[in-house]
């Protein structure tokens, strides 16, 4: 067997499998992006965005993958002259930084090892100092399959006064990111991975501080315009329509679901992929205690590279997980387990997997992953 897209088990991290409902949606003839119809559809996305936020504030959707809603938030909210920090503690924490660079100086970055939590202690140390601006760090790192625990740096960053952006974009729809609890005054979300549409789109969410503040940054990604197009059920400039179409789509089946419902799926297939993983052996990446909920980073088997696991499993088995990036790649790989993955993808990944180890020589307890999992289904 080979790789076929129509019916492969999908479990990148990101993009993910795209529900047929979401499909048909987008498989449409063009509509007059100025017209009645499409009007209907950006008010029906604009209804619809609290859903996948958690809770109402100011937001937009932008057409251009998760970056352009880093660089639409970044741009329009840091200051040059104003201090910027950055956490880091994986690859895109890394990007996050090298976009706060573009729009802000100084920048303080403190960087944890990649697959350790966020420097939290160091952190309020800085925030102590009364002069930060804005705070940017990612709340799920997907190149290391962490989630970090926002919960104890959200109150340093509330005492200090400093704006708080986050880049959610594989944690919304998939790990909680309590906007109002933690005081979030920008959350990026993207279509392609929670909320299972196709890539290409990025989900803003702002506070009514951030609003206020916004400042002319990039022409094409200024949000200020982008708010006032929004609330006329329009678009500052042509956008993406078919994936407008898909995403109404994706945001009704996960009003379907609703959103705390997804997510608790989301934390049920992560812990029966953990459990998988520790029953033949196959061992996490990151800090355990903050392993993420959307993506699970495993270390390549001992001996095993990815043209013996990630490739067979492609090649030989239709099922395509992915490899690590920046300083970890060819040293993991990655299980994407949010969206509307289910049951089914992670037991044929793993039954695959353990095909490759059994042939390996390295499986110790054939069947454990797949019972492991099997326990843990409702
Ligand atoms: N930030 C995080 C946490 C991501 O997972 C990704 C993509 O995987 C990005 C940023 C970049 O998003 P995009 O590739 O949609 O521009």
């Amino acid at each position: 067997m080979t790789f076929d897209p129509e019916t492969a088990t999908f479990l990148i991290a990101g993009p993910v499998r795209i529900h047929p409902r979401v499909l048909r949606a987008m498989s449409m003839s063009s509509v007059n992006h100025r017209g009645d119809y499409f009007h209907g559809v950006v008010q029906e996305i604009r209804e619809l965005l609290p859903v996948l936020f958690g809770t109402k504030g100011h937001q937009v959707v932008l057409t251009g993958s998760g970056t352009a809603g880093l660089e639409a938030v970044y741009s329009g909210l840091l200051r040059h002259g104003q201090r910027t920090l950055v956490l880091t503690n994986g690859n895109f924490g890394e990007r996050t930084d090298a976009i706060a660079r573009r729009y802000s100086d100084p920048v303080t970055t403190l960087s944890a090892p990649w697959g350790q939590h966020l420097p939290i202690e160091a952190a309020a140390a800085e925030l102590a100092k009364g002069d930060v601006r804005a705070v940017c760090v990612v709340l799920n790192e997907t190149s290391v399959g962490l989630q970090n625990d926002l919960a104890g740096l959200a109150s340093h960053v509330k005492k200090s006064g400093a704006l708080f952006l986050v880049d959610g974009i594989s944690a919304v729809a998939g790990v909680p990111c309590p906007i109002d609890a933690w005081g979030l005054d920008a959350v990026i979300a993207g279509s392609q991975k929670g909320l299972a549409a196709p890539p290409g789109l990025a989900m803003v969410h702002l506070s009514e501080r951030a609003r206020t503040e916004l400042a002319p940054g990039t022409f094409y990604l200024d949000l200020t315009e982008h708010l006032k197009s929004i609330a006329a059920n329009d678009t500052p400039w042509t956008p993406a329509v078919p994936l407008f179409l898909a995403l109404r789509e994706a945001l009704v089946l996960l009003k379907e679901e609703g959103l705390e419902g997804r997510i608790a799926r989301t934390h049920r297939l992560a812990e029966a992929t953990r459990a998988a993983c520790d029953a033949i052996g196959l061992e996490l990446f990151p800090d355990r205690r903050y392993a993420s909920d959307t993506v699970t980073a495993i270390r390549n088997p001992q001996g095993m590279d990815d043209s013996q696991v990630r490739k067979v499993l492609v090649d030989r088995y239709n099922v395509a997980v992915q490899g690590g990036q920046g300083s970890v790649k060819g040293k993991i790989f990655r299980i994407g387990h949010m969206g509307i993955a289910d049951w089914p993808d992670i037991l044929v990944t793993f039954a695959a997997l353990e095909r490759i180890l059994a042939k390996a020589g390295k499986l110790p307890k054939p069947g454990a992953s797949l019972t492991a999992i099997g326990e843990r289904i409702p």
